[in-house]
This record gives structure tokens, C-alpha cells and sequence, in this order.
């Protein structure tokens, strides 16, 4: 690793990309950091620029100007997309995959082809293009069953069918286009029994190392009731993902799968998010994504120790450490303070205050995801407004700060989830 000083450039506007610019500001390599659309929080560490993202020709032209050493992509639009094959055409170092290393994310069939192909535990599956032959599937297999869109769906496209009525509305909804090209195929698995994880493993297309394990709260009310959310909360590390557990993930999922996508000419380069289901027989994949999750990352961030900017450098320019990232053993937590209405319609617009006093309380930090300034004061602007994010000795002591810090917000618009952790607070964690 050299001592040269790097201006980087963080594509995105969440929590995650404000979480990923606070900790990429800590680093004594970083000489600019700009943010492209970036939010008002991130305004704090980066110099905001107005690009069209979707234009991977103004994005090049940006960084030759800017002379960037590196681009950090946060969502997986843009990826999906092929901004990194666009950035890597013009010699620009990009951490986040090609457009074909990121079908493990854009499509659910390609991902389980490849898990067949290299025995990757995963859901039993089939894929359809042809609704009879999937109905026909569904009488077969029986319920509990789940019913997928294959491509992006804004995580609406999968269905827990409990009775085959629901699954067969399911595949109809998707042959019907109620997600438009990603339901054009659909993708028809076993039902998984266990608990779900959040594994994270950074690679530069041969090495690959973990980064840890968080536990996300999807659905919008207390008690995991209510609609699939973008996540309202998240806390790490799982208690379920034990050591021997993180091993077996590793070992039996990431690696064969990173090992597979070089063999196809394919290599990825990024972030790997694995969703797992922990079963009794050990962790099976759920799902993968090709980025940071929101608001895992949150998370991660708050306790990680190495030194971000250079993680995502080494691993950008193919020279990963095989050594794996630190962490501290403090764990974090956040809450997600989301507009009232949400998932469903929000109003924008309304005041937010406060940032400062939760601030103030012991290892609270409060990253933004949709706000705007209006007339020079901080507004909602989105459904995810805030991350009260904090950290303690304990899941517990973590939680207490956040809840204490969300206390401190004055926000009458926002609501959010009380019960953060609870399956950690249940094994007395
Ligand atoms: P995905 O978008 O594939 O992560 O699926 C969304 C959610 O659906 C997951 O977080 C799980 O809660 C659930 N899910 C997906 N696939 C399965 C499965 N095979 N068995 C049980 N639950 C599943």
C-alpha cells in the first residue's frame, strides 16, 4: 500500500452511503471526498455534485476532471446498470461489481443455477417462463412454498405462500407484469425454516474476507407485523451467527461461490451480501446482493476499526489482504426513523431537529438517508428519514442509547419500530 493521498468519489444518497462517507472521512488517505447525489448529512464529508448517475459517460468525464482515484458505488441500481464496466473501461478504479458479476443480485434464477452448479446450500428450486408449468409446480410441491420474481423487484417481488391460492396469485401477479421485465421469469422454491442473517465478505475477484454478520428488521411495526419495509432497524453482531457458523458461511457458500463467478471469466468485485436462513442443518442462501445493505451498514460501520478507504482501495485494484478486516467487539444497533404512512404514502416536507442532542448522548451517531434542506433547514424528504444508530457494551446498552437518541429527535411526522434486537434481547444479549 502506498502513502499517496486518494480522491474518491461515493455514488448514492441513504444512510448507508452517509454511514460509508463518515467512516471513508476518518481515513488519513482520503484527500477529497465527493458525493454524487449525497444528502444533507453527507454534505459534512464530501463536496456534493450535481450528476446524473444513469449517465456512466458524465460520471467517467467527472472523475477524469476531478482526477478520482476511486469510486465507491452504495445501491445496486447503478451497478446492475454497468457503471462499473464503464469506470473500469476508462481506467478508473471502481469498488463494486461488473454488470455481470452483479446478476448474483439481478437475477434470483442465475443465482440459483450457480449455487446448483458449485453445491452451495440453497432453497430447492425451479424456474418458469410459462405460467401452466408453474401452476402445474406448485400443485405438485404444496405449501408452504415461496414464489419469486427473478430480476429486481423493489423488494416486492417475493411471496411466503402459506395456502396454494396465494402462490398461485403470486406466480399470476408476476406473468401478469406487476413488476414489469423481472417478473417475466419466475423463480419457484422450498420454503426455508429458521432464522435469518445478514452476512457481508468483501472481494477483489480472488480473495475474498468476511465482514461480519447483522440482522435487519423488515417489516414496518413492532413484533415484525405490518408491510415489507426497506429495513427499519438493524444491530450487530447476530448471536446466531456464531464463529462456527461465520466459518461455514465462508466456507461453504461465499468462497465456492466467489471461486465459481472467476472460473466463468466473471470475477466480483465488491461487496457480497449473502441473506442466509440458519436451519438446523447449518446456514442456506437465501439471496444475494451485490452491496452494502441498508441499514446493515450502519451498523458495520460504527464498528469497524481498519481503515475503510483502504479496504475498499486494495480490494478495487485486485491486491485484497487475505487477512480479514477488524472489528471492535462493541455491538451497534440502529433505528430507522421513517415518515408516518410508510412504506405506504408519506408526506415530505416537515421539520426535523434535534440531530445534535441525540448526538450528544454517549456513542450515539444519527446518519441521514431522505432528507433535504429547505430555506437552509433540515426536512423529511423520503420514506427512511433517519438512522439513530449507537453503540454500548451490550446489545442492550446499544439499544438503550439509540431509543434515548431517538428521544432526542424532534420529528412529530416520524415513527419507528420499538422493539430493535429483539431476538437478541430475548437470548439476553
Ligand atoms: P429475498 O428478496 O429473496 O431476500 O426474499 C425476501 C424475504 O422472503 C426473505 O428475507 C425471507 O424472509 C423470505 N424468503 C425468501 N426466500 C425464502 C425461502 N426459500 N424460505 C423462507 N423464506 C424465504
Amino acid at each position: 500500500m502506498t502513502d499517496e493521498r486518494l480522491n474518491v468519489l461515493l455514488i448514492g444518497s441513504g444512510g448507508r452511503e452517509h454511514a460509508l462517507a463518515w467512516k471513508l472521512s476518518e481515513s488519513p488517505r482520503l484527500k477529497r471526498l465527493f458525493a454524487a447525489p449525497g444528502n444533507p448529512g453527507i454534505c459534512e464529508y464530501a463536496v456534493m455534485c450535481a450528476l446524473d448517475i444513469t449517465d456512466h459517460a458524465a460520471v467517467v468525464d467527472f472523475c477524469k476532471r476531478e482526477a478520482i482515484d476511486l469510486v465507491v458505488v452504495g445501491p445496486e441500481a447503478p451497478l446492475v446498470a454497468g457503471i462499473a464496466d464503464a469506470l473500469n473501461a476508462a481506467g478508473i478504479s471502481v469498488f463494486g461489481p461488473s454488470q455481470a458479476a452483479a446478476a448474483l443480485e439481478g437475477s434470483k434464477g442465475f443465482t440459483k443455477d450457480l449455487c446448483a452448479e458449485a453445491g452451495i446450500p440453497t432453497a430447492a428450486y425451479r424456474r418458469f417462463t410459462d405460467a401452466d408449468a408453474a401452476r402445474a409446480y406448485l400443485a405438485e410441491k404444496g405449501v408452504p412454498i415461496v414464489v419469486k420474481a427473478d430480476g429486481i423487484a423493489a423488494g416486492k417481488g417475493v411471496v411466503v405462500a402459506a395456502t396454494l391460492d396465494e402462490a398461485i396469485e403470486a406466480v399470476d401477479a408476476c406473468f401478469a407484469g406487476a413488476f414489469g421485465e423481472a417478473g417475466a421469469e419466475v423463480v419457484i422454491e422450498d420454503c426455508l425454516v429458521g432464522e435469518e442473517a445478514s452476512f457481508f465478505a468483501i472481494s477483489d475477484g480472488v480473495t475474498v474476507v468476511p465482514f461480519g454478520a447483522a440482522q435487519d428488521h423488515k417489516r414496518a411495526f413492532d413484533g415484525d407485523t405490518g408491510p415489507n419495509t426497506g429495513g427499519m432497524g438493524a444491530y450487530a453482531p447476530p448471536p446466531v451467527m456464531t464463529d462456527a457458523m461465520m466459518a461455514r458461511t465462508m466456507d461453504e457458500i461465499v468462497r465456492p461461490t466467489i471461486a465459481a463467478m472467476a472460473a466463468r471469466g466473471t470475477p466480483f468485485k465488491g461487496v457480497l451480501f449473502a441473506g442466509l436462513m440458519i436451519t438446523e442443518s447449518g446456514p442456506q442462501l437465501i439471496e444475494y446482493n451485490v452491496r452494502f445493505g441498508d441499514p446493515e451498514c450502519q451498523v458495520l460501520m460504527m464498528r469497524l476499526e481498519c481503515d475503510l478507504l483502504d479496504l475498499l482501495c486494495s480490494a478495487a485494484a485486485g491486491r485484497l489482504d487475505s487477512a480479514p478486516p477488524t472489528f471492535r467487539q462493541t455491538p451497534a444497533l440502529t433505528v430507522v426513523m421513517a415518515a408516518k404512512g410508510y412504506p405506504g404514502s408519506y408526506r415530505k416536507g416537515t421539520p426535523i431537529g434535534g440531530i445534535a442532542a441525540a448526538e450528544a448522548i454517549d456513542g450515539v451517531k444519527v446518519f441521514q438517508a431522505g432528507t433535504a434542506l429547505s430555506a437552509g433547514k433540515l426536512v423529511a424528504s423520503g420514506g427512511r428519514v433517519l438512522n439513530v444508530s449507537a453503540t454500548g457494551r451490550t446489545i442492550a446498552e446499544a439499544r438503550e442509547r439509540a431509543y434515548r437518541g431517538v428521544a432526542a429527535i424532534q420529528w412529530d411526522d416520524g415513527f419507528c419500530r420499538s422493539d430493535i434486537a429483539w431476538r437478541a434481547m430475548e437470548r439476553g444479549a
